[in-house]
């Protein structure tokens, strides 16, 4: 059995705009019963959102049971350390629901004792005050959890900063480096494996970033299938893989070409 876990932003659309023949490659998928699993780095949207957008634009049926998001992988994450369930939260709505779904206890500023963690993500409600509540309690024990190292995220403009951009200034302020949970962290990557039920080594990692989706999957001892859409449509391929040290054992124009990676 083979099955691929599959990024969406630069894979299977751009912004609203789908993917050429993306859509495609998930209904051949899907009519031959091969196991596949969305894995995403966005943590403000909650998998049902994810799955709805995804249908909106690209027309393949999707549920949230498709989809990984790096806000489930953080509250599982914690939840599994049974080091206390008392959190800190930056985040968007996504974040929020996967942490209560997960049963830890949110906390606001001033709720008594320091939190066992403290998890950040994107938030475009981001405030000094956030900020300085974040870094008092890392300073005092909490333990740091980043959703995902993205620094920049694409829009119609060009760029908006990202959680790792947000995530940089906790961790300047407090010297100290964060838990990564999104790719290229080999945890959303072992999470999503496991919830996918099949070896490593029948897995292929689909994406568009070579830093991310290629990066983490050869970490989790995936195969890889880089796509030039996305990051991969204008970076220079051979100049990344060069200065990464790591190549796909796939590079292809789009997903339809995978095709022939089935069984
Ligand atoms: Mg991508």
């Amino acid at each position: 059995m083979t099955g691929f876990l599959i990024d969406l932003d630069g894979t299977m659309y751009s912004g609203t705009r789908p993917l050429e023949h993306a859509a495609e490659f998930i209904e051949t998928l899907q009519k031959r019963n091969i196991p596949y699993l969305f894995v995403t780095n966005n943590s403000s949207r909650r998998p049902e959102e994810v799955a709805e957008h995804l249908q909106r634009i690209t027309r393949i049926q999707a549920s949230h049971e498709d989809v990984y998001t790096s806000s489930q992988t953080a509250a599982r994450f914690i939840a599994d350390q049974n080091q206390g369930k008392r959190v800190y939260m930056i985040g968007e709505r996504g974040l929020e629901l996967a942490l209560k779904e997960a049963g830890l206890e949110l906390i606001k500023e001033g709720d008594g004792d320091i939190p066992d963690f403290v998890v950040s993500g994107i938030d475009r409600e981001f405030t000094y005050s956030k900020l300085e509540t974040a870094v008092g309690y890392i300073l005092s024990g909490a333990r740091y959890i980043l959703t995902n190292p993205d620094h920049l995220l694409p829009n119609e403009r060009g760029y908006s900063p990202g959680a790792g951009s947000l995530g940089g200034a906790i961790r300047t302020a407090t010297q100290t480096e964060p838990v990564i949970i999104g790719k290229p962290s080999p945890i959303i990557m072992e999470y999503a494996i496991e919830k996918m039920g099949l070896p490593a080594k029948d897995i292929w990692v689909v994406g568009d970033n070579l830093r991310t989706d290629i990066c983490g999957g050869a970490a989790a001892g995936c195969r890889t299938a880089l796509v030039r859409t996305g990051v991969a449509a204008t970076h220079d391929i051979d100049a990344a893989v060069h200065q990464l040290g790591i190549k796909p054992d796939q590079i292809c124009d789009h997903l339809m070409e995978l095709t022939r990676l089935l069984p």
